[in-house]
């Protein structure tokens, strides 16, 4: 920090991205993106035409995709809102709903973004412990009276819980919001987002990275009761109004135009977490269920984060948190089959030199 630097940014630890090597030398398992590309349909969508256009602003309402998401979740328009990935999603409703009259409820082993928005915009927040097992009891938070923020399904764990639980959470926690981030939600979950139209309370968080592979531009979008729209939008315009650039709003366009395209590619990925969880099993890895495209695993003869660091070095990145509850084990991404086989090798040497 620098002498100029605000004092209240003093306790301020900043959110830790996972690496992105810019070689391209590795087997990339360790973000959770699409190892296929965006479609054909999109890559003709960020033409030489759009490009042309760069020299004036986008919509600022994003009005075409707005209506298009809103079609294909049946909801209106005035239940979406569009971010420049859902990371500032997650920033503009921590500064739209939590203060220190109303604190911010999250799982103690989740997505590490939570924890840094709550102290970056100083916000009290409790870290609820999972189960031994890495489930989350949804009684812990009903009733709660706090603001409430649960990835479903989690991350970095892969496990789910059931949409009803999801409603006694929301019904019971009236006057706050409870913010559902459905990252990974269409790979094999059930999305609660029927749920706005019943309780306006409810912030359901989707994103354009992981299924629909568009990581890089930033894309993502929440669906809520209009009021709870109306509050983002608020914190939007007065943060950045032309938060999508016109690029992503025309590759997320064209993304919707092909979603069989990301379907087949959701379904290769369900294959390959499937196969890749049996391969380890036979290794004598414990793998948590995973409705994700990644799995949480342990290794059984080497520590997680030296099970890491010798996959690094063999070209294979993964994923690993030094935090005591969680250091046996590695997050995986799923990729094509042909990187699970390449990692799996990689594992084999692994167990062999570890003897
Ligand atoms: C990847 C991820 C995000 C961030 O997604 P972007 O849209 O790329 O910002 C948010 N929440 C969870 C749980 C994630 O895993």
């Amino acid at each position: 920090m620098s002498r100029y630097m605000s004092a209240r940014f003093d306790g301020l630890e900043a959110y830790v991205p996972g690496e992105q090597p810019q070689d391209m030398q590795y087997v990339k398992l360790n973000t959770n993106e699409s190892p296929f590309p965006p479609s054909p349909q999109v890559l003709e969508a960020v033409n030489a035409a759009q490009t042309a256009r760069l020299n004036l602003y986008p919509d600022p309402e994003g009005k075409v995709l707005r209506a298009r998401l809103a079609a294909m979740y049946e909801v209106k328009p005035e239940n979406v809102f569009l971010a420049n990935g859902s990371d500032e999603l997650l920033s503009f409703a921590f500064m739209a709903f939590c203060d220190e009259e109303r604190p911010v409820a999250f799982p103690n082993i989740s997505y590490g973004f939570y924890p840094v928005y709550a102290s970056l915009y100083q916000v009290p927040s409790t870290e609820i412990p999972l189960k031994e097992d890495f489930s989350l009891d949804p009684g812990d938070y009903c009733g709660l009276n706090q603001n409430i923020v649960i990835a479903n399904p989690n991350a970095p764990t892969g496990r789910a819980i059931s949409v009803a639980d999801i409603e006694e959470i929301v019904r019971t926690n009236p006057d706050h919001v409870v913010l559902i981030d459905e990252a990974y939600i269409d790979f094999g979950g059930e999305s609660c987002l029927p749920l706005i139209r019943k309780y306006d309370n409810l912030l359901v968080c989707q994103t354009f990275s992981k299924f629909r592979s568009l990581a890089g531009g930033r894309l993502g979008f929440a669906l809520a009761s209009p009021g709870l729209i109306a509050d983002l939008d608020k914190i939007k315009y007065s943060t950045n109004s032309y938060n999508i650039n016109r690029l992503t709003m025309a590759a997320a366009i064209a993304t919707l135009d092909s979603n069989d395209y990301y379907v087949e590619n959701g379904k290769k990925i369900q294959e390959n977490r499937a196969w890749t969880t049996a391969e380890l099993a036979k290794l004598g890895f414990e793998t948590l269920p995973s409705l994700t495209n990644f799995i949480f695993t342990r290794c059984p003869q080497v520590e997680g984060g030296t099970f890491y660091q010798r996959l690094k070095s063999k070209g294979v990145l993964v994923r690993h948190w030094n935090k005591p509850e969680i250091a046996d084990w590695c997050r995986v991404t799923i990729g094509t089959r042909e990187q699970m086989e390449f990692f799996l090798d990689k594992v084999r040497e692994i167990l062999k030199e570890a003897g």
